[in-house]
C-alpha cells in the first residue's frame, strides 16, 4: 500500500474504530462483532507500523477503553488499569514467549480464562470496602461504589483488616441471568441488550443502584493493584491470598511451567468455553514472578508480561432441515435456517440467519444440505458455507407471496430484500407497532409484543392511531387483563400523545431514519405539516442528512397510506409539533460542572437542560468552568470550585437562570 492510500485508509479506520468504541464503551450498544473490531484495529496497527508518521496521538491503537462520560464522579487510578495485548494464533503466543525470554532468564506462566465483562477497581481501607470504579480510559474511571455494593459476591468487609488494598476484577452477567433479562426486556417492548458483556456494563453504569441490584451481576477478581500490609512475590501466590481475604477469584487459575504447558491449558479452556455458565472471550497468559514482571515493564497501553489469546468464533457442521420465512416491520421477508440442533459455543443452536435471497444464492444453500454454522461473538449464529448438497435438491427461492397475508411480494432493482408491500399485512402491522411503542419510538410502557399481538388478534388495532383510541372495556375482554392493567395501558398511551414530533417521527419507522435522523428533522422543520410540505432538496439541505435519507423521507410522506395514518393520529390527539421549537442559547459558551445530589432533579436531567440552552457540561472543575451546580453531599469538586473561585449555584438558583 502506498503512503497516500495508507493515509486515507488510516483516517477511515480511526473514524470507524472511534465510532465503534463509543457505541461499545459509552452507549453499551455494540454495532459490530468483537472479531471485526479486532481485525480493523490490527489493520490500523499494521499501517502505523509501516508508516510511523501516520500514527496520531489519539489513535485508537494507543488508547485503553472508553472515557468517562460525566454521568458519575471521576476517580483517578494511581495504578493504571492497563489493557492486554492480543494474540489470535498459537504462533503469536510463541512469539510472546520468545520476547519474554529475551528479557528475562526464567519465566513461569499463570493461565486464566478471560472473562467477557467489564473491568472494575475495588478499594478497601482497614479491610472495609470504600470505593469501586470502572476502568474508564485506564487513568480515570467512574465512581460506581453504590452500584458495586449491590453485587453480592463483592465482600464489604475482608477477613483481615489490612491497612489498604486495591484489587481489580471483572464484573459480568452469567449467561442465564442474561437470557432472563433479555426475555423480560422483549416482553416489555424495550430494546434488549446485545450480549452479556454489554448487559453487565449497562447494568453497572446505572444512576439507580436498585436497577443494578435487580440485574444479578457477579464478579471474578484477578489482580492486586496495590497493597499495604502484605508481601507478595508472584501472581499465583497473590490469587491464593485474595481467596483467603474472601474474594471470588478468577476460576481455575493454574501455573504452567513451560510455554508448551501453557498452550495445552489454553486449548483446554477453549474446549470448556461453551460449557461455562459465563462468557469468556479468551485465555490470559501472565508471567508469574513479580520481579520478572518489573523487568519486562509496560508499553503505553499494556504490560509486556501478559497476553490475551482470543478464541476464533466456533464452527460446527449440521443439516439444514428447512427454511422459515418471517415478515419484518418494513415488509422484508427474512429467511431463517431450521437446523438439526447442534451444540455451539455452549448453547444448542437450532436456527441460523440466512439474511436474504442473495446470501442464499451466493452460497447455493438448499434444503437438506450439510452446512457449516458459526456463532460469532456468541450472538446470532449464521450459515457460513454448504459442505454438501442433499441428493435431488433444488436451489432455494424465497416465496413469491407473503407467508402472512398471501399478497404478491416485490423485489426492487437495487435491493437484496424481497418485501411484502401490502400495508394491511398483519405480520407487518405487529412489527410496526412493536417498533412504534418501543423505547426508541413512542416509549409506551406495557405495549410489548405479546400485548400488541393480542390486541391485533382481537381486532382492536388496525393502525398505530388505534393505540390512542383503546378503551378499558375492550382491553379487559382480553384474557389476563384486569381493571388495573388496562388502566396502566391507557395511561401510557395518554402520556405518549404529548411526546412531540421527534419521538413520533422515530416511531413511524421511516426507512433510513433512526432516532438521530428524527431529531434532525424535528428540530429543522418543527412540525409535521412543514415536513410534509417540503421538497426532497429542502430535506437534503439539513446538516447531517444524506440524499438517500432525504429521498426516503420524501417518499414516505408522499404515500397515501402515510397521509391517512397522520390524519388518524392527529384526530386521536397525538401532538404533531416539536416540543422545543424555540431556539434559546442563553448558556452558549458556558461550561457547567454538576456535583452532589440535587433536590428535585437528577444530574442527567440538569445536563439536558444545560445542553438545550446551548451550554456544555464537564466532569471536572478548572479555571475555565463557568458554574458549578452543587447539590447535597457535594465533595471534592465543590472544594475545588471554592479554591479556584468558580461561582457555585444551588438548584433553585439554576432553575431561576433557566426560567
Ligand atoms: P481486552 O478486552 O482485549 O483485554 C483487557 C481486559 O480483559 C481487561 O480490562 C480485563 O477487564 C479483562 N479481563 C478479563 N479476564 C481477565 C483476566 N483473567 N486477567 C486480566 N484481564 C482480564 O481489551 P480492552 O481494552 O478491554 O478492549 C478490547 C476489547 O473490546 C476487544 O475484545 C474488542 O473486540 C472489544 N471492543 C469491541 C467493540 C465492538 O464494537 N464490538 C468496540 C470496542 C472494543
Amino acid at each position: 500500500m502506498d503512503h497516500q492510500t495508507a493515509e486515507k485508509r488510516a483516517a477511515e479506520l480511526r473514524d470507524l474504530l472511534n465510532y465503534y468504541s463509543r457505541k461499545y464503551y459509552v452507549d453499551d450498544d455494540p454495532v459490530v462483532e468483537d472479531r471485526e473490531y479486532d481485525m480493523l484495529q490490527r489493520e490500523l496497527l499494521t499501517i502505523e507500523e509501516t508508516y510511523p508518521d501516520l500514527r496520531t496521538p489519539d489513535s485508537p491503537t494507543s488508547r485503553v477503553g472508553g472515557s468517562a462520560d460525566g454521568m458519575f464522579e471521576s476517580v483517578p487510578h494511581p495504578v493504571r488499569m492497563e489493557s492486554l495485548q492480543d494474540a489470535f494464533s498459537e504462533a503469536e503466543l510463541l512469539d510472546f514467549d520468545r520476547r519474554v525470554h529475551e528479557a528475562v532468564d526464567f519465566a513461569q506462566y499463570v493461565v486464566e480464562p478471560k472473562i467477557d465483562g467489564l473491568s472494575v477497581s475495588l478499594e478497601y481501607e482497614n479491610g472495609v470496602f470504600v470505593r469501586g470504579s470502572t476502568r474508564g480510559d485506564g487513568d480515570v474511571g467512574e465512581d460506581v461504589t453504590a452500584n458495586l455494593r449491590t453485587v453480592r459476591a463483592i465482600p464489604l468487609r475482608l477477613t483481615e483488616a489490612l491497612p489498604y488494598i486495591e484489587v481489580r476484577g471483572e464484573v459480568y452477567m452469567p449467561k442465564q441471568a442474561f437470557a432472563s433479562l433479555v426475555a423480560a426486556q422483549e416482553e416489555a417492548g424495550d430494546k434488549p441488550f446485545k450480549n452479556p458483556r454489554n448487559a453487565a456494563a449497562g447494568s453497572l453504569r446505572q444512576k439507580n443502584p436498585q436497577v443494578t441490584a435487580s440485574r444479578k451481576l457477579d464478579i471474578f477478581v484477578f489482580n492486586i493493584q496495590r497493597v499495604e500490609g502484605a508481601e507478595l512475590r508472584g501472581h499465583k501466590q497473590s490469587l491464593d491470598y485474595l481467596r483467603t481475604l474472601g474474594f471470588r477469584t478468577i476460576p481455575d487459575y493454574r501455573r504452567a511451567d513451560t510455554i508448551a504447558d501453557a498452550l495445552e491449558r489454553v486449548r483446554e479452556i477453549g474446549r470448556l468455553r461453551g460449557t461455562l455458565p459465563y462468557d469468556i472471550d479468551g485465555a490470559v497468559l501472565k508471567v508469574d514472578d513479580f520481579a520478572a514482571r518489573a523487568e519486562l515493564g509496560s508499553t503505553a497501553k499494556f504490560p509486556k508480561w501478559a497476553v490475551a489469546f482470543k478464541y476464533p468464533p466456533e464452527e460446527k457442521q449440521t443439516v439444514l432441515l428447512d427454511v422459515e420465512v418471517a415478515v419484518g416491520r418494513t415488509g422484508v421477508l427474512t429467511p431463517t435456517a431450521i437446523l438439526e440442533p447442534v451444540l455451539l459455543a455452549g448453547t444448542t443452536v437450532g436456527r441460523a440467519t440466512l439474511h436474504n435471497q442473495d446470501f442464499i444464492a451466493e452460497r447455493d444453500i438448499r434444503i437438506g444440505d450439510t452446512v457449516t454454522v458459526r456463532k460469532a461473538g456468541d450472538i446470532i449464529p449464521e450459515v457460513v458455507k454448504v459442505d454438501a448438497h442433499a441428493p435431488d435438491s433444488v436451489p432455494y427461492l424465497l416465496p413469491r407471496t407473503c407467508p402472512s397475508c398471501g399478497a404478491a411480494v416485490v423485489r426492487e432493482a437495487d435491493e437484496a430484500a424481497v418485501r411484502c408491500v401490502n400495508p394491511e399485512c398483519p405480520a407487518q402491522l405487529l412489527r410496526n407497532l412493536i417498533h412504534f411503542c418501543s423505547r426508541g419510538g413512542m416509549d409506551m410502557e406495557g405495549f410489548g409484543e405479546s400485548v400488541l399481538e393480542k390486541l391485533i388478534e382481537s381486532g382492536f388495532l388496525h393502525t398505530a392511531a388505534d393505540l390512542f383510541r383503546l378503551d378499558a372495556q375492550s382491553i379487559q375482554t382480553i384474557e389476563g387483563f384486569r381493571e388495573k392493567s388496562a388502566a396502566n395501558l391507557l395511561e401510557a398511551a395518554e402520556r405518549a400523545k404529548q411526546n412531540g414530533l421527534e419521538r413520533l417521527l422515530a416511531a413511524l419507522g421511516i426507512r433510513h431514519v433512526g432516532e438521530k435522523g428524527a431529531k434532525l428533522l424535528a428540530s429543522h422543520f418543527g412540525s409535521m405539516d412543514a415536513i410534509r410540505a417540503s421538497s426532497v432538496e429542502e430535506i437534503a439541505a439539513i446538516d447531517g442528512f444524506g440524499g438517500v435519507m432525504a429521498q426516503s423521507v420524501f417518499d414516505f410522506f408522499a404515500l397515501p397510506e402515510t397521509a391517512d395514518l397522520i390524519g388518524r393520529l392527529r384526530d386521536s390527539g397525538v401532538r404533531m409539533t416539536a416540543v422545543e421549537t424555540v431556539e434559546d442559547h442563553r448558556f452558549a459558551g458556558m461550561t457547567f460542572v454538576l456535583t452532589g445530589t440535587l433536590p428535585t432533579m437528577t444530574r442527567a436531567e440538569a445536563s439536558k437542560i444545560i445542553e438545550r440552552l446551548g451550554g456544555k457540561t464537564a466532569s471536572s472543575v478548572s479555571k475555565k468552568t463557568s458554574w458549578v451546580l452543587a447539590g447535597e453531599d457535594a465533595g471534592s469538586k465543590l472544594q475545588k470550585a471554592q479554591t479556584l473561585g468558580v461561582p457555585i449555584l444551588t438548584e433553585e438558583e439554576f432553575l431561576k437562570m433557566c426560567d
